[in-house]
């Protein structure tokens, strides 16, 4: 009995780490894009002002080709660690893929969502020590948007996304709200 017992425990085991693993994304450790976007349908029912942005590296292919795709493998690892540094708990930090990743503000007016991106923008000024590189500066742009009643997923991420392009085409790293 304590066999089957103990059989069971490291099958159990075995099945959260699988699960774990298929709502990460491997590199960074944050969750994958399936896993940000099945938190964001989950919130969209739920009472209150949520927020979500969509923050994308600037001139990340440049980081690639100067310092080649190794460094920037840990730049997306220091970018992610500094999303989830500055965010709450209950807050979601995933990537969408590449250098894309989206954030999810519970409870959060689009003016607290704003000063939350504006002080991760403001505190990546500083330079970096990012592998071999003892002072490193990258930026990002985002993309804000509120969620709205009646509000899907793919109406959310478009906005947020269309708020993104906006940031870009004014010059990057800057955020705009949509
Ligand atoms: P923009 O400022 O407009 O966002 O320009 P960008 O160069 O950041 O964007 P672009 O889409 O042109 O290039 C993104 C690059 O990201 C190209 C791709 O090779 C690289 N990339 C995607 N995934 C990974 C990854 O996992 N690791 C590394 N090192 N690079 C990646
Ligand atoms: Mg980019
Ligand atoms: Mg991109």
């Amino acid at each position: 009995i304590s066999e089957l017992a103990t059989r069971g425990r490291s099958l159990r085991t075995a099945r959260d780490q699988a699960l774990r693993a298929a709502s990460t994304d491997a590199l960074t450790g944050l969750s994958n894009r399936r896993h940000i976007l099945a938190l964001l349908e989950a919130l969209l029912p739920k009472a209150g002002q949520h927020c979500i942005a969509i923050v994308d590296i600037d001139h990340f292919k440049h980081v690639n080709d100067h310092y080649g795709h190794p460094f920037g493998d840990l730049v997306l690892v220091d970018f992610a660690r500094h999303l989830q540094g500055q965010l709450r708990r209950s807050d979601g930090v995933g990537r969408l893929g590449g250098e894309e990743f989206m954030l999810i503000l519970p409870d959060t007016p689009l003016p607290q969502a704003s000063l939350v991106l504006g002080n991760l923008l403001a505190s990546l000024q500083l330079p970096r020590h990012i592998g071999e590189q003892a002072a490193f500066r990258y930026q990002f742009s985002g993309g804000i948007t509120r969620l709205l009643p009646d509000d899907t997923v793919q109406c959310a991420y478009h906005r947020a996304d269309q708020a993104l392009y906006r940031a870009k085409q004014g010059g990057r790293n800057r955020v705009e709200l949509g």
